[in-house]
């Protein structure tokens, strides 16, 4: 990590799983950000066929990188669902670089789609940990508590009116959290009438 020059518009940092690469000027979408780059494996080398990491990147049917070389600093960059970069693959010229797919600013974790496979295999099992999942988690959490603290509003409510009529009037009931229930707007009226209208 120490030969990263100041001229490149990335470094590496702290990110919510481990270590990212963050842009440190403004990065144009459609810009070469940095390679992916490693040695090159042979499937059909029986010794490189055997190499399992994290970091290998399959050009085509015969070809892969193996991005777990420590000068690899694209190896930094996380998986994102919602990415601001891309993978370029040149399977001819054996090669891959990482472009920006929207513009930039300093301070952004740069992330792209590492694809369906990766996913599977190593993201799905822990549950992706991207901010698009994390954001998605976060509000699935929010409505489970609120429905939870709906249902037991209700059941509440439920319990009062059986425990004594006339304490809650059964119209009360329908409002829910100020929202009209079913969409019919209900309207208290002085003197304990109700009137509703659609
Ligand atoms: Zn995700």
């Amino acid at each position: 990590m120490a030969v990263i020059s100041s001229n490149k518009p990335y470094r590496v940092g702290r990110s919510r799983t481990g270590l990212g690469l963050f842009a440190t000027k403004p990065i144009k979408k459609g810009t070469r950000i940095i390679r992916y780059f490693g040695p090159l494996l042979d499937c059909r080398k029986k010794e490189d066929d055997a190499i399992e990491n994290k970091y290998l990147f399959e050009l085509n049917g015969r070809w892969t990188i193996d991005g777990s070389v420590r000068k690899n600093v694209a190896r930094y960059i996380n998986h994102s669902c919602r990415p601001n970069a891309e993978s370029d693959v040149r399977p001819r010229e054996r090669k891959v670089y990482i472009r920006a797919i929207k513009n930039i600013e300093p301070g952004e974790e740069i992330n792209y789609d590492y694809g369906t496979d990766y996913f599977k295999a190593y993201l799905k099992p822990i549950g992706c940990k991207c901010d698009s999942c994390e954001r998605k988690r976060k509000k699935q959490r929010a409505e489970a508590k609120a429905d939870r603290a709906q249902l037991k509003a209700r059941a509440e409510k439920k319990a009062k009116k059986k425990a004594g009529k006339g304490a809650t009037p059964a119209s009360k009931t329908k409002k829910l959290n100020g929202v009209h229930f079913h969409g019919v707007h209900i309207h208290s009226v002085p003197h304990g009438r109700v009137r509703t209208s659609a």
